[in-house]
C-alpha cells in the first residue's frame, strides 16, 4: 500500500493504535483531504488531543527544534517534578530560550510557598543541565496563573514560534486548550499545516499571522507508576484535587503501604517522627509492623492492599528496593515516581522505599 501521510501534521498515517501519532481510522482514508485524528480534532473542534513518540523519535524531534529559532515551552507536572521532566532537552537549549511550566499547582496545599517551589524547580533545571529563561507555577484546568503566562509569553517571545513540549500526563493538551479556547474569539479559526521535511507529527497553531504554537508529541517516561497501572487505578492514583496531607506517627520497625502499590520501612531511628504523606486522596495508607509486612503483601495484595486491583496485577511487576538514609536536620522528600512523596522531617534516619520494579524512587530537598 502507498503510505499516506497527515495533511496536518506530516506524520504517516496508521490504523492500529490510536494513542500514537498519525492515527486515523479506517473509514478516514477514503476523504480526499486524509489527516489524523489529532487534526482532525484540532480542525473541526479547536482542540488538541494527546499523542505519544518514542525516543528515537523524539530525538529527531529534539534535532528539529535546534534547528529553528524558536521558543521552547516546557511543561512539568509538579507532582512529579523529576519523573516528568524529558532529558536531553539542553542539547538544544543553547540557542532557544527555554520557559519551564509547573502544570497542576492546584493539587499542591495552599500553603505552599510559590517562590521556593520555582527555585526549586530553577535547580532541578540546572542539575539536568537545563538553562530555563523563567519559571511559572500554573494549573490548566482551574487556570490559577495562566492569563499571567498567556501574558508574560506574548512578551517575551518576540514573535517567535512557541514549541510545546512535555511527556505525557503532564497536561500539555489541557494547557494549549485553554490557549486555544482563549485566544480565538471566533471558533474555527484554527487551521493545521503541514510542516515540510518532518513526519513527526507537529501540529501547527497559528498565533498570530507570523508565528504559531506547535504541539509535539508526548514523550512515555517508563520509569513513572502510571506506565503500569489499567485505566480505573491510574484514575485512583492521580489526584484531582488538593492533596491533604496525611500524618503518621511511626517508630523503628514500622512500615507503611501505599495501596499496594509502594511500601516505606523504618530501618532505623531513635525516636518516634511524624511522616507525612502526599499522595491521591483516594488511596488507602495502611501502617503494620515491618516483621508482618512481607506476608501482609503476599496474602492481601488487590484486596486490602489494592490498588492494584485485578487487570493491572496481570502485569505486575515485582517489588524492588532501596534504602536511604537521611542526616541531620535536613528536610527530605522520597518521591515514587508517578505516585506521590513522603515528607522526612529529620535525621538520622534509615529508611527502605519499594516500588515495583522499574519504577524510580528518588530523593530531594523538600519542597513544602
Ligand atoms: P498530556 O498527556 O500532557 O497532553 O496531558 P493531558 O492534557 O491529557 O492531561 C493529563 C491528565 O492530567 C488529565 O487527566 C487532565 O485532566 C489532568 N490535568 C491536566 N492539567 C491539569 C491541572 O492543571 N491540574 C490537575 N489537577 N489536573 C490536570
Amino acid at each position: 500500500m502507498e503510505e499516506l501521510y497527515c495533511q496536518g501534521c506530516g506524520a504517516p498515517i496508521q490504523t492500529e493504535d490510536e494513542s500514537k501519532v498519525g492515527y486515523a481510522p479506517k473509514s478516514a482514508l477514503t476523504r480526499d483531504e486524509i489527516v489524523c485524528k489529532r487534526c482532525f480534532r484540532l480542525k473541526h473542534y479547536n482542540e488538541v488531543q494527546d499523542v505519544d513518540m518514542t525516543a528515537d523519535d523524539f530525538l529527531d524531534m529534539l534535532h528539529e527544534i535546534g534547528q529553528r529559532d524558536a521558543f521552547v515551552l516546557k511543561v512539568v507536572d509538579l507532582f512529579d517534578v523529576h519523573g516528568s521532566f524529558i532529558q536531553g532537552l539542553n542539547r538544544f537549549a543553547g540557542n532557544n530560550p527555554v520557559v519551564l511550566v509547573g502544570n497542576k499547582v492546584d493539587l499542591l496545599p495552599k500553603s505552599i510557598n510559590f517562590n521556593k517551589v520555582k527555585n526549586w524547580m530553577r535547580r532541578v533545571a540546572k542539575n539536568f543541565g537545563l538553562k530555563v529563561q523563567e519559571v511559572y507555577l500554573v494549573s490548566a484546568t482551574t487556570g490559577t496563573n495562566m492569563k499571567e503566562l498567556a501574558f508574560e509569553l506574548e512578551r517575551i517571545r518576540e514573535g517567535k514560534d512557541i514549541f510545546v513540549v512535555g511527556s505525557t500526563n503532564v497536561g500539555k493538551s489541557t494547557l494549549i486548550n485553554y490557549f486555544i479556547q482563549n485566544s480565538t474569539e471566533e471558533k474555527d479559526v484554527i487551521t493545521t499545516s503541514y510542516f515540510p521535511g518532518t513526519t513527526l507529527g507537529f501540529i501547527d497553531i497559528p498565533l498570530d499571522d507570523r508565528s504559531s504554537m506547535i504541539d509535539t508529541p508526548g514523550i512515555i517516561n517508563h520509569y513513572q507508576m502510571s506506565h503500569f497501572l489499567s485505566k480505573k487505578d491510574l484514575k485512583t492514583v492521580t489526584p484531582k484535587k488538593e492533596v491533604k496531607p496525611k500524618v503518621f506517627q511511626l517508630n523503628e520497625g514500622q512500615a507503611l503501604f501505599i495501596g499496594g502499590l509502594a511500601r516505606f520501612d523504618i530501618e532505623q531511628a531513635d525516636h518516634n517522627i511524624g511522616y507525612v504523606c502526599y499522595f491521591s486522596n483516594d488511596l488507602n495508607i495502611h501502617r503494620t509492623k515491618l516483621e508482618k509486612a512481607d506476608e501482609l503483601y503476599e496474602n492481601h495484595l488487590g484486596e486490602l492492599l489494592s490498588p492494584p486491583s485485578e487487570e493491572t496485577l496481570k502485569k505486575w511487576p515485582k517489588m524492588t528496593k532501596e534504602t536511604f538514609k537521611i542526616n541531620g536536620q535536613q528536610k527530605t522528600d522520597l518521591v515514587f515516581s508517578g505516585l506521590g512523596w513522603i515528607t522526612i522531617p529529620e535525621g538520622p534516619v534509615t529508611v527502605t522505599a519499594y516500588v515495583p520494579k522499574g519504577v524510580r524512587v528518588i530523593k530531594r530537598e523538600a519542597i513544602i
